[in-house]
């Protein structure tokens, strides 16, 4: 029999138990950050924050494992969580919490960017987690689902090695397109309004991000790898992490060449890359928030859970990831009234559970049991 796990329920101390270790865990990975910049922060991102306003989030992040374990405390009758989160506060206390300072930061070539996974999980989980809890799509899905571990090593992996991602997806942009004169361009661009020029770099980046998503979708080989994506059946705030590296060097590669090849300014691109970052977590976040009637101007959750639907009857629908009516152009747009799908995920194929497996499978093996010979194209 499958073992089906529960949503943790409210007042039982469990939360705030679970809390209180986020929190010291996070803090503790702030403080490694301070003391190792050169190998583990990231250049463009520490220009966005200064060490003083970061010095201060961990001084809060330690008060708030404290205060959340104090609260498990008194609520819970099993005291395990709250003492492991006080373990890692303490220990992130005598290692120097409390006194950290900016420093000059030697360059190096290559590091990894655990500032940026401190700080986007951060900013994802004190967004997504109290919306998947007071509005939730499906009511019964626990945050501890059978996938949460696997979402979670993607979503560590990505941002860790997001240095890496950043110069890889840039050169075939600079193959293609460096050697064109595109100054006079550049300059007219520069010279847009600053709505118009992120409007522009939304459309433009979207429908390079469809096709890429198309192809990924029309083509058998490459469909391996874009159907690790789709393999999750629990979407929640996690599930969109869950790429492999294939698809997001190629999707990526694809949808940013507008941004690099035509120079938006810094304003534009770091905007860009927050909306971006919000958005994808949003449409993939169990929650029922609509939108109203402009779902039919941006993606909404319903949206790219229609394009994650099981049912074959949906395959092949909603490409787009910011825009519907990029699918409306090309023929691929469904949102039915308030209908979501009964199901996600994929039917008819069968990936090994975990990141390193997951990784290595659509090389090796076609993930899906039948009906795909390997000269057919995929119906999705
Ligand atoms: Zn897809
Ligand atoms: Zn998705």
């Amino acid at each position: 029999m499958n073992y089906t796990p529960e949503r943790i329920k409210i007042g039982e101390g469990k939360i705030s138990g679970l809390f209180a270790i986020f929190f010291a865990s996070l803090s503790f990975l702030a403080l490694l950050c301070f003391r190792f910049p050169e190998q583990l922060t990231t250049p463009d991102l520490r220009a966005a924050y200064s060490g003083e306003l970061a010095g201060k989030l961990l001084f809060c992040g330690i008060i708030a494992s404290f205060i959340f374990a104090l609260a498990s405390f008194l609520i819970s009758k099993k005291k395990r969580y709250a003492v492991i989160a006080l373990i890692i506060a303490c220990l992130t206390i005598v290692l120097g919490g409390f006194n950290v300072e900016g420093q000059a930061v030697d360059k190096v070539n290559w590091s990894l960017g655990l500032d940026w996974l401190v700080l986007d999980l951060l900013l994802m989980a004190v967004l997504f987690v109290p919306i998947e809890l007071v509005f939730p799509q499906n009511i019964d899905q626990t945050k501890f689902h059978d996938e949460w571990r696997t979402d979670f090593v993607y979503f560590i992996i990505s941002h860790l090695f997001i240095q890496f991602f950043g110069v890889v997806t840039k050169k075939p942009a600079e193959a293609f397109f460096g050697w064109m004169e595109l100054s006079a361009l550049r300059d007219w661009i520069e010279g847009l309004p600053f709505v118009v020029e992120l409007f522009f770099a939304l459309v433009l980046t979207d429908v390079f991000q469809y096709w890429a998503h198309r192809i990924f979708h029309s083509h058998h080989f490459l469909w391996r790898f874009h159907a690790v994506h789709h393999s999750t059946k629990t979407m929640d705030w996690l599930a969109g992490s869950r790429t492999h590296f294939v698809d997001i060097f190629v999707t990526r590669s694809m949808s940013y060449m507008p941004l690099y090849i035509l120079g938006f300014s810094t304003i534009t691109f770091n905007t860009y890359i927050v909306f971006i970052a919000i958005h994808a977590v949003l449409i993939h976040a169990n929650t029922s928030i609509n939108f109203g009637v402009l779902k039919y101007i941006i993606t909404t959750p319903q949206y790219h859970h229609w394009h994650h639907c099981e049912d074959p009857k949906h395959y092949g629908k909603n490409f787009a990831v910011v825009f519907p009516f990029i699918d409306m152009i090309f023929g691929t747009f469904y949102l039915p009234g308030k209908v979501w799908p009964k199901r996600t995920g994929l039917a008819e194929a069968s990936f090994p559970k975990g990141f390193i497996r997951q990784t290595i499978y659509p090389f090796r093996t076609n993930p899906f049991k039948n009906l795909l010979k390997e000269d057919e194209k995929s119906k999705r």
